[in-house]
């Protein structure tokens, strides 16, 4: 595809070229009830708080560490893996995704049936250019989180998509097929839709048999998702990813993780210490361990969330909406009588921002974020206005 060049004449022509993704937004004009990023309406744990008080101390002229070591081992240990080999933590979960696209799915050396950690490479088998190119693109959902395109383009990453069904649901024999890597967020984006772990299991065993990463951004596990944690044990092609920003009501903190067999997390270690060693900070090591310690507090917290967003269901399948089953701590909706740019704006004028994307396939559909009981009713509450008299 050829674009023009557009903007400032100091732009490389790779940074002119990118589309960048644009973030909900964090408007400052009024009070909102902001259900458009998926936030928690729950503060953090006290004890992530006192972690953060602790940590904000003369030691913040030293560099952090840059193994992030002790983390690591906490989330080792609480995802019962062997070690902290298996851990990677970085800025946010969005970093590692961006780590991983580079790590796992661009180009690379043509290699023997031997597993990538052995000295299984082959050489002279793909004629005199050693860089391979693997025809079959990289694989994810057309209907998924929007940061997967902007990654496969930053890194020039072939990719494909395939069509989720028109309820949105992925089927995971579509990916057992030739590709680079397959990404799948579970519960997906935006849809909400969850996807059980017998299929996924299948599909890290089809892609282990050649060698490519099977991807799963579970930024939403915690609201009622299987996790495959425990499964990169027996996979070493997998990759679970989490974040802090959602469950753990840390997005202001910037922290996520990804789990995964140790030459996979060496390979986002290589990239992370070819851009930045230090992408977490003192605080944000801290405040991240207290999160990952208390549990019960984040369960507490969860269990409520999944139980407000079933009451909003149930209230807005009652006004005629059509909610798809979600498993995260958001809900995909649509009014058949409604357009879905128009209940955004009216939503926005009451003061309630919801996320609309103006794309095909979706763009009757609202993503809301699920937040106190008390925003929800007055969610619903507006939702029942504008539909029951549309003019107002
Ligand atoms: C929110 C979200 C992330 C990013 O989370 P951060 O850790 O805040 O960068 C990743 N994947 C999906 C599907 C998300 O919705």
């Amino acid at each position: 595809m050829t674009r023009l060049m557009k903007g400032s004449p100091y732009w490389s022509s790779r940074c002119a070229a990118l589309e960048p993704y644009t973030p909900g937004e964090q408007p400052r004009d009024r009070r909102y009830i902001k259900l458009n990023t998926n936030e928690s309406p729950y503060p953090p744990s006290p004890k992530v708080l006192e972690a953060l008080k602790t940590a904000a101390n003369g030691d913040l002229r030293l560099y952090p560490d840059p193994t992030c070591l002790a983390l690591r081992e906490t989330i080792a240990r609480r995802y019962g893996l062997p070690g902290p080999e298996w851990v990677f933590v970085g800025n946010g979960s969005d970093e590692i995704l961006a780590f991983a696209f580079a790590a796992f799915f661009g180009p690379r050396k043509r290699t023997g049936s031997t597993p990538a950690s052995g000295s299984g490479l082959i050489t002279g088998q793909s004629g005199p250019d050693p860089l391979y190119q693997d025809e079959a693109p990289l694989l994810f959902p057309d209907i998924t989180y929007s940061f997967y395109p902007v990654y496969a383009q930053l890194w020039n990453i072939p990719y494909g998509t395939i069509p989720v069904s028109d309820t949105f649901e992925i089927d995971p024999r579509e990916y057992l097929q030739r590709a680079a890597g397959v990404v799948l967020a579970n519960p997906n984006a935006p849809t909400g839709r969850a996807l059980g772990k017998g299929a996924l299991r299948e599909l890290a065993a089809f892609h282990q048999q050649n060698q490519r990463v099977v991807l799963i951004d579970e930024a939403y596990v915690d609201f009622g998702g299987e996790s495959m944690a425990e499964d990169v044990k027996q996979f070493d092609n997998l990759l679970v990813v989490h974040t802090l920003s959602k469950s753990r009501s840390l997005a202001g903190l910037r922290v996520g993780y990804a789990l995964g067999h140790p030459d996979l997390i060496e390979g986002l270690r290589r990239i992370k210490d070819s851009f930045n060693s230090y992408t977490l900070d003192r605080l944000a090591l801290a405040g991240a361990q207290a999160a990952i310690e208390d549990r019960d507090y984040y369960d507490a917290m969860a269990a409520r969330i999944i139980a407000t967003r079933e009451r909003t269901c149930t209230q807005l399948e009652a006004l005629g909406f059509e909610v798809i089953p979600s498993g995260a701590n958001f809900i995909f909706i649509r009014h058949p009588a409604r357009r879905g740019a128009e209940l955004f704006q009216s939503l926005r004028d009451r003061g309630i921002l919801v996320r609309h994307w103006n794309k095909e396939r979706i763009s009757e559909y609202l993503r809301v974020s699920i937040g106190t009981d008390e925003e929800m009713d007055s969610f619903v509450g507006c939702c029942q206005e504008l539909v029951e008299k549309p003019n107002t």
